[in-house]
């Protein structure tokens, strides 16, 4: 039996699905790997050309008399493009879906970039394009709308540009706002960052590191220098509270990196990767340093990844998908705010950065550094197992910066007591004093993860599933359905804690707060922001700018007011319910609280005045909120380790989030069911399975979806059972008109 090889041909990797096939000749069996460079013959005179291996299988995938032989393997170490390669084959391994889909991943398309403004449309999803097209095909009043559907699943990429649109296919603009409009295709427009990035802020002055952030510093530079080929990734954990000055940490480090001659990326949440942030490092290492963030088009990625990879740029500084810069000396990778959920793909491969950062550190000989106020649990119990090195920060950097002291409210109080605004006694007090000071506050609405649990107001009770301790979403307003298991309960008329009748579901927007606020403090300039004031590219900063420059008294606002933005002026920081995240029906839900409290807590007195906090809750004495009201992350990290582990969530156990999406309600739920059963039948019995059951949201864009989750304490028993799956499917035939996805250790509901 031979083996074969698909290899791509073309180095600039213009094209990465198109691969060809090869045999791999007997004597060079046990030299060719996935990533290694190799040399085919090509086109009728059999010219050698350099390729690179992206896949290895029995089968030939072409017909076997045609194939020829690659001519040899060459000896040399892996460049950064192998090392893409088999970072690739790494994710496609542990992630799922397919090789093509991994390999575009880490590398982008090449695309020329003409006029400074360009905008290019593409499919909002292919599977939804290709129902409208086959539906529509032979329908005349829809002739235009199917010509650009067409053309645009012709794409490689699936994407095309407005100018070819327009002047290539003769596509009006209503057709195209008419396809906008019904989400077919959604815009990207193009922005040259470094443009934003010259009107610099000034007044970025160097410090001197304290004893502290010198002992780490030099600890993680002593660490790094001394590593050697073959031996783990030294990874450095720095805990550092808020404005511990990890940043200066990370530039001291980069510093060090760059001297070597070697290269960075470093990793910043999307949310944060704004003018202020970068600005200093602009004012430290100038145009070393190359931006990378998802507003950025795909030739603009290309471009930046150019620059990197000519040696232009040394330092990258961008959100996940800057991991895969194509830097050929790579010596460090340090992720800021490791915890971030930004940090996951939500797009298969739906890889996790820091799992994927590691690796990338493995194929490159690089030390890994991650920094985090509230770091995620699995990486402090990576930690605290030995798997990385600890170092902790217990103070602010600049001298005289406190945290400030939190107040937990009792909102159940509150209710009895007869006060049903949102606002308690106490915020509302502090509100008016803060506006009668002329200071600024900041009200939180935690919103994320918020998936509509029940309570009790007069108890604070919560319906949680028996079977996973997580909160159950109530539905159609009469029963409550658990999201992992599918259990469904009847919702009672009294509360099974109290007896009192005062149980309803909870929510409320931050428009609603926005509209009470405008009425009850007339006075008061108010911002918001939140998910429908930023859908523009510039409203987020926008927003910041006109807050920070004290334009506005309230910044009402999603967890994106509390993301490493600093206003100085901010004396007062209000949780209205933080509730709202407490019970979002997944596992992770008190660890999502227990960081943005924390993090909204970090965002009063960042400048002189120590400032103050309040958290209003129906349950004050969550572990969660007593945690973070006093910042202590070892009280919330020892709590919660103790749940995951008695519930065998991550990080003690591994879940596997199988999702299919179908047109055909019937055969969905059938094609779950026959992954349920290999699931099942899986001779290893540590493996646990919780459903299938309808998702969350029952269908969208048509589609039905249903959810299913693996657990088990052993992820590779998981990887095994999710090829098993993905391959049976595909014998099966049903991985056509079902679209499965897979996610490890998933982040988020489906
Ligand atoms: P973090 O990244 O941990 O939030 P930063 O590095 O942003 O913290 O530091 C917070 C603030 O403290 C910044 O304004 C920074 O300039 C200042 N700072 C950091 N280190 C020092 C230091 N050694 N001396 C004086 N100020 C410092
Ligand atoms: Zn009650
Ligand atoms: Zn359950």
């Amino acid at each position: 039996m031979s083996t074969y090889a698909d290899v791509i041909v073309d180095l600039s990797v213009r094209s990465v699905d198109r691969v060809f096939a090869y045999r791999v000749p007997d004597h060079l069996l046990d030299k060719v790997f996935i990533g290694c460079s190799v040399k085919v013959p090509f086109g009728k005179g059999g010219r050698l050309l350099d390729a690179i291996v992206v896949g290895l299988s029995a089968q030939p995938g072409f017909e076997e008399d045609r194939i020829r032989d690659i001519a040899k393997v060459r000896e040399e170490i892996p460049g950064v493009k192998s090392q893409l390669i088999m970072l690739a084959d790494w994710m496609h391994r542990r992630y799922g879906g397919t090789m093509a889909q991994s390999l575009r991943t880490v590398m982008p398309v090449k695309k020329p970039v003409k006029g400074l403004q360009k905008v290019t449309y593409i499919l909002s999803s292919r599977q939804q394009a290709e129902k409208f097209y086959q539906e529509k095909k032979d329908n005349k009043r829809e002739r235009a709308r199917v010509k650009m559907i067409g053309a645009m699943l012709e794409e490689q990429d699936q994407a095309i540009t407005r100018d070819k649109a327009i002047s290539g296919l003769g596509i009006s603009a209503s057709t195209i706002s008419s396809l906008l409009r019904d989400g077919l295709i959604r815009q990207e427009t193009e922005q040259i960052y470094r443009q934003a990035v010259r009107e610099r802020l000034d007044g970025w002055e160097r410090v001197v590191l304290n004893a502290d952030q010198r002992r780490i510093a030099d600890a993680v530079i002593a660490s790094h220098r001394s590593r050697s080929e073959g031996s783990r990734v030294p990874v450095h954990l720095i805990h550092g509270v808020t404005g511990s000055g990890k940043t200066e940490i990370y530039m001291e480090l980069m510093e060090e990196v760059l001297r070597s001659g070697q290269q960075v990326i470093l990793l910043i949440p999307e949310i944060s990767l704004t003018l202020q942030t970068v600005s200093r490092f602009y004012a430290r290492f100038g145009d070393q340093i190359a931006v990378m963030h998802s507003r950025l088009s795909r030739g603009e990625r290309w471009d930046q990844f150019e620059r990197a990879s000519k040696g232009e740029a040394s330092i990258m500084i961008g959100a996940r998908s800057a991991l895969f810069t194509p830097f050929d000396h790579l010596g460090m990778i340090i992720i800021d705010e490791e915890q971030d959920g930004a940090y996951r793909s939500e797009v298969t491969p739906r890889y996790q950065a820091v799992e994927t950062a590691l690796e990338r550190a493995r194929l490159s000989g690089a030390s890994l550094v991650l920094g985090s106020a509230t770091p995620s649990l699995t990486t402090y119990y990576n930690a605290l197992q030995g798997r990385y090195f600890l170092h902790t920060l217990n103070h602010r950097a600049k001298e005289g910066s406190v945290l400030p002291p939190v107040d937990i409210i009792d909102m159940r109080s509150e209710f009895r007591i007869g006060n049903l605004s949102i606002l308690s006694k106490s915020l509302r007090q502090a509100m008016q004093e803060c506006l009668a000071d002329g200071k600024q506050m900041m009200l939180f609405l935690n919103r994320r993860g918020f998936a509509g649990f029940v309570s009790c107001r007069d108890c604070g009770y919560v319906f949680k599933c028996p079977h996973c301790d997580v909160s159950m979403t109530s539905h159609s307003g009469k029963k409550l359905r658990c999201h992992y298991c599918g259990t469904e309960r009847i919702l009672p008329d009294l509360c099974p804690s109290c007896g009192s009748r005062h149980i309803a579901a909870f929510g409320i927007g931050t428009q609603k707060v926005e509209q009470m606020l405008r009425k009850e403090f007339p006075q008061a300039r108010l911002l918001r922001m939140d998910r429908d004031t930023t859908s523009g590219k510039n409203d987020m900063e926008q927003i910041i700018r006109s807050f920070a420059a004290g334009e506005a008294d309230i910044l009402i606002g999603t967890q994106m007011i509390i993301k490493g933005h600093d206003f100085p002026k901010v004396t007062l920081v209000g949780v209205l319910a933080a509730d709202l995240s407490m019970f979002s029906g997944d596992y992770l839900s008190g660890e999502r609280t227990f960081q943005m409290l924390t993090q909204a807590a970090g965002r009063a007195g960042r400048g002189s005045d120590p400032g103050r906090v309040i958290i209003q809750t129906y349950q004050p004495d969550n572990y969660c909120i007593q945690a973070a009201a006093r910042q202590d992350y070892q009280a919330f990290y020892e709590e919660e380790i103790k749940f995951r582990q008695a519930m065998r969530y991550p990080p003690c156990a591994h879940m596997l989030m199988i999702t299919a999406e179908g047109a055909d309600d019937e055969q969905t739920a059938q094609a779950m069911q026959f992954a349920r059963k290999l699931a099942a039948e899986s001779d290893r019995v540590a493996v646990q399975v919780l459903g299938p059951s309808r998702a969350s949201i029952t269908k969208i864009r048509d589609l039905y979806r249903y959810v299913m989750y693996l657990k088990c304490p052993d992820d590779r028993e998981l990887i095994r059972l999710r090829m098993l799956i993905e391959e049976s499917l595909k014998k099966a035939g049903l991985d056509k008109k079902i679209y499965f996805s897979y996610d490890m250790d998933p982040i988020s509901l489906f």
